[in-house]
């Protein structure tokens, strides 16, 4: 299928590995030229030379933390007009809620929904005025499924949802479509690292925890970055004009209930 948004430009937050950049790659296959960010240098520059080299498309790479508004803002100055923007950032570390201080909290909000919405806000209307838009949230199963110990980034995922939610419909009739793509478990640094922690907790091998948490979702596996980003291009193309504040679930059947 031509997904139709070859010659188009897309912001891809936090991009430098992981389902980010699923998402950047799976756009550069498509003919997409891209802005990407991320915090580490080197990384980032790696993986944008990466995809210029495997796709052709023009990628600039913009490093800093997405959480803080000058970082947003020179994202923006380097695609004014961007035809594609997804967000994406770093999730926060697990913590009890009875501990949760008001900076996590804060924190969490800037990250996961204040900054998304600037972003958002800063494009939309210009999308709608070019009469093409394609904005895709990457947040998470926790705000259909809460995983315990990720109350601040559940909370403030379905915060940026209910947002979206709000607002699409003032576009729509332009062709500017607002979706959430939902990860379960995805093979990524961020789900390793969150393995090894787990089996240190429960005194347990590592590779052990891994086969556990495996064999607990009903794939029988992790999903890739590389699946993620391909159904991340879809909810971009020129296909998805009709479908407008979706949540859209890929978790290998994790999640067990009905809609
Ligand atoms: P990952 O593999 O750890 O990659 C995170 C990427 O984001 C890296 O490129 C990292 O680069 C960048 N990043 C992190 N914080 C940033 C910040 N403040 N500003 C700019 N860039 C930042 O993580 P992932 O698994 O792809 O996760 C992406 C999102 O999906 C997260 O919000 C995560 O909570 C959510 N999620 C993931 C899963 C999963 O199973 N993987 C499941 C549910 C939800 P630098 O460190 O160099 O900045």
């Amino acid at each position: 299928m031509d997904l139709g948004i070859a010659g188009k430009r897309a912001i891809v937050g936090a991009a430098s590995k992981g389902l980010g950049k699923g998402c950047a790659m799976a756009l550069a296959e498509e003919g997409v030229h891209l802005v990407i960010n991320a915090r580490t240098a080197s990384e980032l520059e790696a993986t944008a030379e990466e995809i210029r080299s495997a796709t052709g498309v023009e990628v600039t790479a913009v490093t800093g933390d997405i959480t803080l508004p000058g970082i947003r803002q020179a994202i923006l100055a380097a695609c004014p007009e961007p035809d594609i923007l997804v967000t994406n950032a770093g999730g926060p570390a697990p913590g009890n809620f009875r501990t949760d201080t008001r900076e996590r909290w804060l924190a969490a909000l800037e990250a996961q929904l204040l900054g998304h919405a600037e972003m958002i806000t800063a494009v939309v209307d210009g999308m709608a005025e070019r009469g093409f838009g394609r904005i895709v949230n990457i947040t998470s199963q926790s705000t259909k499924m809460p995983v315990p110990n990720l109350g601040l980034s559940t909370s403030a995922r379905l915060a940026l949802q209910g947002f979206c939610n709000t607002i699409c419909r003032e576009v729509v009739d332009r062709n500017v479509v607002i979706n959430n793509l939902l990860p379960g478990p995805f093979d990524t640094d961020r789900l390793q690292n969150g393995i090894v922690h787990a089996a240190k907790q429960a005194g347990i091998d590592v590779a052990a925890a891994r086969e556990e948490r495996m064999a607990a979702t009903p794939a029988g596996r992790f999903g890739t970055a590389e699946e993620f980003g391909k159904v991340c291009a879809f909810l971009c193309s020129e296909h998805v004009g009709f479908m407008t504040a979706n949540s859209v679930l890929m978790d290998g059947g994790l999640y067990p209930g009905t809609f």
